[in-house]
């Protein structure tokens, strides 16, 4: 066991989150280690939808001068998404400042990410695993390595260790007592196969992303089909990871790929992923440790999107720990700011949707398609929730009069009341407590899931 030179911070995985922490870490003249298991060159290389915001660059390009994609990183500009009835019979064509993005190219990104990171003054580590973290007493002090070229495994030291390795995250599952749980239920994580597919006829639109809700063929998740070009699509399906769900390649292959519209496709890029789909972690740090991106479940619990909470997560992560390096104090006290700065934001609208999220896996599509006819949500309704706003219902006389003479008051009752605790969640997430108040807290937060639940039992 070879020991090596301490580091001010040691941040594990150089995908968007860590590549985004590490970068904000070294812009402050801190000795900054990125660690990542692939080699250099396919950094990036990640199966994913590739559809990312707009609104994620203005603010990064703010804070920390993230450049917007180049041309050669864009496959399509995105105006709006399209969001399908499981009966294909009504779309909810949602449009706006707010879900203008791209879809970029996944690979060329990352490597952008990961040149701009190392030109900071960064030191890259590729081809080297973490095993798991090492401690100082009750203090996380670094990790253990182990290089995929050499076999060798070394103990690497820095004073704050940042786990940003996606959903493996090796050094979460690996942690000692702390206020971090180690492990994401199933049920919360979804479980997706995706295609890049060339295809022999050009697409409708351009410029839109097209979302189909069907739980008959994407149980608790959903089918995508998003534009990467005139005759590219980057095509895919998500289920919940529940024991008796199909697999996701086999729903892809015999429900959506049969569509004329691939009739004679070609595969560009294919494969599995996960990604996990609830609120944030119950806290993301501990004594020399903080958590960041999908590692610290920091991903929109509808859509599945993470690629900007991760940089965000990641930015705010690299301030706080600015801040504790300035003070000396690492423990997770120190670092708790880190919560309170994610949760009132992004997290708290994280808590809001995942609420949103446990309502659309429990519709039954037949109640999801009279509910989109008869829109008793509308496009603007959906853009706001999906920002972040509260989802509030206008019902009129007339849709009120609708659901009930049609048998269908239950959904719209549902509905309801679901918004209801939409709001208080994310009241609970808006004001994050003291690490004092922090089982209070938890258990005001359990309190509404069950309540939850019983509006959707
Ligand atoms: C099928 C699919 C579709 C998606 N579609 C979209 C989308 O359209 N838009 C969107 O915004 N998001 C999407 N996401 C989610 C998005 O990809 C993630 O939320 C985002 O990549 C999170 O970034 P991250 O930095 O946390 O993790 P990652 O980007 O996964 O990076 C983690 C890094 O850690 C490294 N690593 C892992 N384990 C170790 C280890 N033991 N030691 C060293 N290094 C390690 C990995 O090699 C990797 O480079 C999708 C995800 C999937 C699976």
């Amino acid at each position: 066991m070879v020991k090596h030179m301490g580091y001010d911070c040691i941040v594990v995985g150089a995908g968007t989150g860590g590549t985004t922490t590490a970068r904000t870490l070294a812009m402050k003249d801190y000795k900054v280690l990125l660690i990542d298991k692939k080699k250099k060159e396919a950094v990036g290389d990640k199966v994913c939808g590739d559809a990312i915001g707009k609104h994620h660059f203005d603010t990064l390009n703010k804070l920390i001068g993230l450049r917007y994609p180049t041309k050669e990183e864009c496959e399509a500009n995105i105006d709006g998404i399209d969001v399908i009835s499981p009966d294909k019979e009504t779309i909810l064509k949602i449009t706006g400042e707010g879900v203008k993005g791209y879809m970029i190219n996944r690979l060329k990104f990352g490597q952008r990410l990961l040149d701009a990171t190392i030109d900071t003054g960064v030191e890259f580590l590729d081809n080297t695993s973490v095993i798991s973290p090492i401690y100082d007493g009750d203090f996380v002090a670094g990790v253990l390595t182990r290089s995929s070229v050499s076999g060798e495994k070394k103990e690497i030291r820095g004073q704050v260790v940042i786990d940003a390795s996606g959903v493996t995250a090796v050094v979460r599952r690996k942690l000692r007592n702390s206020n971090i749980e180690r492990n994401v239920q199933n049920e919360d994580v979804i479980i997706c196969f995706r295609e890049i597919r060339d295809l022999t006829q050009e697409i409708d639109d351009l410029n839109y992303c097209k979302i189909y809700l069907t739980q008959s063929i994407a149980p608790g998740g959903y089918v995508w089909v998003f534009p990467e070009g005139a005759k590219r699509v980057n095509v895919g399906l998500g289920v919940q990871n529940t024991p008796n769900n199909p697999h996701p390649r086999q729903q892809l292959y015999e429900n959506v790929l049969s569509d004329p519209l691939f009739e004679g496709s070609k595969v560009v890029h294919k494969g599995g992923g996960i990604v996990p789909t609830r609120r944030p972690i119950w806290s993301q740090v501990a004594n020399g440790l903080l958590i960041v991106g999908d590692a610290a479940c920091q991903v929109n619990p509808i859509h599945g999107g993470g690629i900007g909470p991760s940089m965000m997560g990641g930015y705010l992560a690299a301030t706080t720990v600015d801040q504790a390096l300035e003070k000396g104090d690492l423990s997770e006290r120190g670092l708790w700011d880190y919560n309170v700065n994610y949760m009132k934001g992004y997290g708290a609208k994280q808590a809001g949707l995942d609420i949103f999220r446990l309502f659309l896996q429990l519709t039954p599509d037949a109640e999801m398609n009279y509910g989109m006819k008869h829109r008793l949500l509308k496009e603007e309704d959906i853009l706001n929730a999906s920002l972040g706003e509260d989802l509030v219902l206008n019902l009129t006389e007339k849709v009120k009069r609708l659901f009930s003479g049609i048998g269908k008051l239950g959904l719209l009752n549902r509905l309801r009341k679901i918004s209801t605790k939409m709001q208080e969640i994310k009241g609970l997430f808006q004001n994050y407590p003291s690490p004092e108040q922090f089982e209070v807290w938890k258990s005001e937060v359990e309190s509404v899931y069950e309540d939850t639940w019983k509006i959707l039992d």
